[in-house]
């Protein structure tokens, strides 16, 4: 009888085991992905080596998007033109970065009526205001 119950648990265990890794893991918002970022740490220093393919994805100046992960991760960034790429002067790990990047894809590019990505992003006094390609919607925002 109790090598029965253990067995049972341990079936339990293994469906919930198949079950979650059919679950496709969360990233991004919905259909729309952005590229996984590269992060390499060098000492005390952060590099996104695909900052600007990343930015070019979420349709924002990379600039604007390293002075939002600077802002969130208080710390200080520098963007290079030429390599595309990102230093921070502090370590994260990609998943810290990731979720910085999801925040700013949900907050300042999904257009949050219609949930469209085809949106500008603009500067209206000391606000943000987030302007709907698709359906035309306004949506000011938290500005940074
Ligand atoms: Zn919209």
């Amino acid at each position: 009888m109790e090598g029965d119950e253990v067995k049972l648990l341990y079936d339990y265990d293994f469906l919930l085991e198949k079950l979650y890794r059919k679950v496709p893991p969360k990233s991004g918002i919905g259909e729309y992905q952005i590229p996984e970022p590269q992060v390499i740490r060098i000492g005390e220093q952060t590099v996104i080596r695909n900052f600007r393919e990343i930015s070019m994805k979420l349709k924002r100046d990379p600039r604007l998007v390293a002075r939002f992960l600077q802002k969130e991760l208080a710390t200080a960034a520098h963007y290079d033109e030429e390599s595309g790429q990102l230093v921070l002067n502090v370590k994260v790990s990609r998943k810290v970065v990731s979720k910085f990047l999801d925040i700013f894809l949900k907050q300042y590019v999904k257009c949050p009526t219609c949930g469209s990505v085809d949106t500008r992003l603009e500067r209206v006094g000391r606000a943000f205001v987030i302007k709907c390609e698709a359906c035309g919607a306004e949506q000011p925002v938290k500005a940074f």
